[in-house]
C-alpha cells in the first residue's frame, strides 16, 4: 500500500545519497598504479632539483644542508638549541656526554609566538625569540652563560654553509614581512644586539628532518632518511657528493632538505587534486604553493575533511542540508580530533560528543558519514606521503649500485604519532612501492631540538679539531 511505497521511497532517496557521496569521494581514493606514477614522478622532480641547470626551475629545491658527518659518539659539552616552526616554539639546553656515559639530556622550555607575530615584522618576530632565550637562561640560572646554539628552522632555506642560512619562502602559519631573501642568522643576531644583554655563538642552522635524522641516527647508523609529517612535510636523505650539484666536490655524500612540500607546484600533481585541495590552497597563505604539503599534512587535513563536509551539506546529503556557523570557521578539524574521530576503540555515539564538542550537532548517520571521510583524507595523505618516501629510498639504493638497501627513516610529527592509522598505511605503501628496500622506521624523540643540538656538537668537535 502507500506506507509501504513510501518506504521504498525513502530507501531509494538514501541509496542515492550514498552513491552522490561515494562518487565524490572516488577521486580522493588513490589506485596502486596512480601511487606508482606518484612515486615515479618524485623521482623525476627530485633529480630536477639536485641538476645544477634545472634547479632553478625545480619545485623541489633539494636544498644542500652542510650536514656531511654523523654523530660518532664522542662529542660532549652543553648547547642551546632554538626549535622553531613546528606546533610549538621551544628553547632548550642540552647535555651532550661521551664514553662511558654517553647520552643526551635536555631541559626545555615551550613558548607561544602570537599569532600576530607570526604575521608582524620580521624584527618583531625575532625580537620575541630573543625574548624566550632571555626568559630561558634567566629560569636555567643561566645568565651571562655563552653557549653554542644550533636553531632548528623548518623552513626552506638556501645554505650556503652550515651557519648561513637564507629564508626562500615561509610555509605554514608563518608570514612575518622582512624575511625572505635574508639570512635568519643575521636576523637573530641583529635582535640579539638589539637588546645588548647577552651574546650567542650561532653554530649551526638545520631543518626539523635533518635534526630528526641526526637523531635517530646517534641511536641507529642505519638511519639516513629524515621525515616530518606534522604541520607541515618534508624529508631529508644522504646524497652523494657528486649528485649534490649546487656544491663544489664529488666524495662522499651530504645531506639534503628535500623541501618536498613543494612537489607539484609546477602543475605536475594537478591530476591527482581534487576541487576540495583547490579550494584548501586558495584560501591559504600561500595560494600555489606546498601543493604537496596541502596534501599531507596536519595543518591542512581538517580544512580538506571540513571542504567536503561543506560540500555534502550544500547538496542535502548531509546534516540534515544545514550549513552551521562552526562548520564555515576555519580550522576546527585539528589533527586531534581527527585522530580521536578514527580511534577505532570509539563507539559511534563518542564521535557525536567530539563532533558536538566541536559544535557541530549531528545524527548517528551523519557521524559515520564524517568517520569515513576522515578516513578517507588521512589514508590518502598516509599513500602519497609513502609514495614520496618509496622514490626517496629507491633513490638511494640505485645511487649505491644496490639490489636491496636496508635503510631506516628517522621519523617525528604530530601527524604520524597521534594519527591511528597514517603510520601503518604509510609503512605499507612504501612495501608495496619500493619491494626492494628493507625500510624501518624510528620515531625520534624530541628530533629536531636534540638534532640541532647534535650537529651544533660535530661542528665543534670539527672545529675544535681542525684548530688544533
Ligand atoms: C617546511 C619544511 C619543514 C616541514 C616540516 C614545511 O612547511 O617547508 O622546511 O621541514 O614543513 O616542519
Ligand atoms: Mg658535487
Amino acid at each position: 500500500g502507500k506506507g509501504a511505497a513510501m518506504v521504498t521511497a525513502v530507501a531509494h532517496r538514501l541509496a542515492d545519497q550514498h552513491r552522490a557521496r561515494q562518487k565524490t569521494l572516488e577521486p580522493l581514493k588513490l589506485s596502486h598504479e596512480q601511487l606508482l606514477e606518484v612515486k615515479r614522478r618524485m623521482k623525476i622532480e627530485m633529480e630536477r632539483g639536485l641538476n645544477k641547470e634545472t634547479h632553478a626551475i625545480a619545485p623541489i629545491k633539494m636544498l644542500p644542508t652542510y650536514v656531511c658527518a654523523t654523530p660518532d659518539g664522542t662529542e660532549k659539552g652543553d648547547f642551546l638549541a632554538l626549535d622553531l616552526g613546528g606546533t610549538n616554539f621551544r628553547v632548550l639546553l642540552v647535555r651532550v656526554r661521551n664514553g662511558k656515559r654517553r647520552g643526551v639530556e635536555m631541559h626545555n622550555k615551550i613558548y607561544s609566538i602570537p599569532q600576530e607575530v607570526m604575521h608582524g615584522t620580521g624584527d618583531e618576530l625575532f625580537d620575541h625569540i630573543v625574548q624566550c632565550i632571555a626568559d630561558f637562561l634567566e629560569y636555567m640560572g643561566m645568565k651571562g652563560v655563552s653557549l653554542p646554539l644550533g636553531f632548528t628552522f623548518s623552513f626552506p632555506c638556501q645554505q650556503n654553509s652550515l651557519d648561513e642560512s637564507i629564508l626562500l619562502q615561509w610555509t605554514k602559519g608563518f608570514k612575518a614581512s622582512g624575511c625572505e631573501g635574508e639570512d635568519v642568522v643575521s636576523l637573530l643576531k641583529e635582535a640579539i644586539h638589539r637588546r645588548e644583554d647577552f651574546d650567542l655563538d650561532v653554530v649551526a642552522v638545520v631543518n626539523d628532518t635533518v635534526g630528526t635524522m641526526m637523531t635517530c641516527g646517534y641511536e641507529d647508523p642505519h638511519c639516513e632518511v629524515g621525515l616530518i609529517v606534522g604541520t607541515g612535510s618534508n624529508a631529508c636523505y644522504m646524497e652523494e657528493m657528486r649528485n649534490v650539484q649546487l656544491v663544489e666536490g664529488e666524495e662522499g655524500r651530504m645531506c639534503v632538505n628535500m623541501e618536498w612540500g613543494a612537489f607539484g607546484d609546477n602543475g605536475c600533481l594537478d591530476d591527482l587534486r581534487t576541487e576540495f585541495d583547490v579550494a584548501v590552497d586558495v584560501l591559504s597563505l600561500n595560494p600555489g604553493k606546498q601543493r604537496f604539503e596541502k596534501m599531507i599534512s596536519g595543518m591542512y587535513l581538517g580544512e580538506i575533511v571540513r571542504n567536503i563536509l561543506i560540500d555534502f551539506t550544500k547538496r542535502g546529503l548531509l546534516f540534515r542540508g544545514r550549513i552551521s556557523e562552526r562548520l564555515k570557521t576555519r580550522g576546527i578539524f585539528e589533527t586531534k580530533f581527527l585522530s580521536q574521530i578514527e580511534s577505532d576503540c570509539l563507539a559511534l555515539l563518542q564521535v557525536r560528543a567530539i563532533l558536538h564538542h566541536l559544535g557541530l550537532e549531528s545524527t548517528c548517520d551523519d557521524s559515520i558519514i564524517v568517520k569515513e571521510v576522515c578516513t578517507v583524507v588521512a589514508q590518502r595523505a598516509a599513500q602519497l606521503c609513502g609514495a614520496g618516501m618509496a622514490a626517496v629510498v629507491d633513490k638511494i639504493r640505485e645511487n649505491r649500485g644496490l639490489d636491496t638497501l636496508k635503510v631506516t627513516v628517522g621519523v617525528d610529527g604530530t601527524l604520524y604519532k597521534l594519527h591511528p592509522h597514517f603510520a601503518k598505511v604509510m609503512h605499507k605503501t612504501v612495501k608495496d612501492l619500493a619491494p626492494k628496500c628493507d625500510v624501518s622506521f624510528l620515531e625520534s624523540e624530541d628530533g629536531s631540538g636534540k638534532g640541532a643540538a647534535l650537529i651544533t656538537a660535530v661542528a665543534c668537535r670539527i672545529r675544535e679539531a681542525g684548530q688544533r
